[in-house]
């Protein structure tokens, strides 16, 4: 099971649903009418500066919801959507989405520092991702700058020539990227040195571990001294507990993402939640250090 699966996520199993098989056949069933029932929905969650609480941004990450089977995580269908290759019509779907919000958020003057975004290492490989990027730039209008894409650490650890070029073709548009979930493989550095990444992404796993001893605060401490180090941002993902962000203070993280100062929302709750946050520089500092 996945690590970030809360026990609530399993509500759509259902009796007939028995084997893992079946399961499976069933959600891809559905997973390809998704679209034309409207199913898909983009939530959002805040990142935040650590030091003066202002959020930074916010990271789009994709529901589903099914009449039947009603939430299916996506830990659970993006799986499905690479193996069936759904994932290039999704993934798009989702960058033209955000890449909207965001547009209409400028537009009615909320303040949005940066909008990140998923990528698929199977959409991102995808022969036709930059040229879709573009399509969808020049479509809507958003300053690429503002746009994050979040890729996984797996797809530059071997240090593929196509990967580092599409990469380099990405930031020549002036699209920011980050690596998600950063921790597991330290051999994936030496492809960084070959492109221009933005900032690093704590896997939630780490920031898990500080809790827990030597070991795991001592992983957290030296992503964050390397990030320092080679001129990345940090984000520490999954924050869920005060001891936990008092650490990364004191180890000077930037930025933090996760329960303990948001959860994703929905449009109109980010919009309150953005909006209510217009100029609040003091208001979120005490906020914050209130609940550290
Ligand atoms: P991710 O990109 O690493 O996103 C962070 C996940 O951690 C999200 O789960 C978020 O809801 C969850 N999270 C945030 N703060 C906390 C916290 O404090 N505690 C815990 N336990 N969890 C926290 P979500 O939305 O279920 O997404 C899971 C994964 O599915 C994402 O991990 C990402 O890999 C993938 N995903 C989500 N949306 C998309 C998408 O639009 N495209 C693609 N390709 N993948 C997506
Ligand atoms: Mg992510
Ligand atoms: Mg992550
Ligand atoms: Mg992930």
């Amino acid at each position: 099971f996945s690590k970030r699966m809360g026990p609530n996520m399993f509500s759509y199993y259902q009796a007939s649903m028995n084997t893992p098989t079946l399961k499976r056949m069933t959600i891809e069933n559905h997973l390809h009418r998704a679209f034309d029932g409207n199913e898909f929905e983009l939530y959002y969650q805040p990142q935040f500066d650590l030091i003066t609480g202002t959020p930074t941004g916010v990271e789009a990450l994709l529901r589903w919801h099914n009449r039947e089977l009603g939430e299916v995580p996506p830990m659970e269908f993006i799986p499905m959507a690479e193996d069936s290759g759904m994932i290039v019509a999704i993934g798009e779907w989702v960058m033209r989405t955000a890449c909207r919000q965001a547009q209409t958020w400028l537009d009615r003057g909320l303040p949005l520092g940066r909008i990140a975004i998923n990528v698929s290492s199977k959409q991102f490989i995808h022969p036709g991702f930059v040229e879709m990027m573009k399509r969808i730039l020049l479509e809507i209008k958003l300053p690429p700058g503002l746009l994050e894409i979040e890729i996984l650490e797996e797809l530059i650890r071997g240090g593929a020539r196509e990967i580092i070029e599409t990469l380099n073709a990405l930031k020549q548009m002036n699209i920011r990227i980050a690596v998600d979930d950063f921790g597991s493989g330290y051999s994936s550095l030496a492809c960084l040195e070959e492109t221009d990444i933005d900032c690093l992404k704590i896997d939630s796993v780490f920031v898990g571990g500080i809790s827990g001893g030597k070991v795991g605060r001592s992983v957290v401490s030296g992503i964050i001294a390397m990030a320092e180090e080679m001129d990345m941002r940090v984000i520490a993902e999954g924050v869920e507990t005060k001891e936990q962000a008092a650490f990364l203070r004191k180890k000077q993280c930037q930025e933090v993402q996760g329960y303990l100062f948001s959860r994703p929302m929905s449009t109109p709750q980010v919009e309150t939640f953005l909006l209510n946050n217009l100029g609040f520089k003091s208001v979120a500092n005490s906020g914050l250090d209130h609940k550290l």
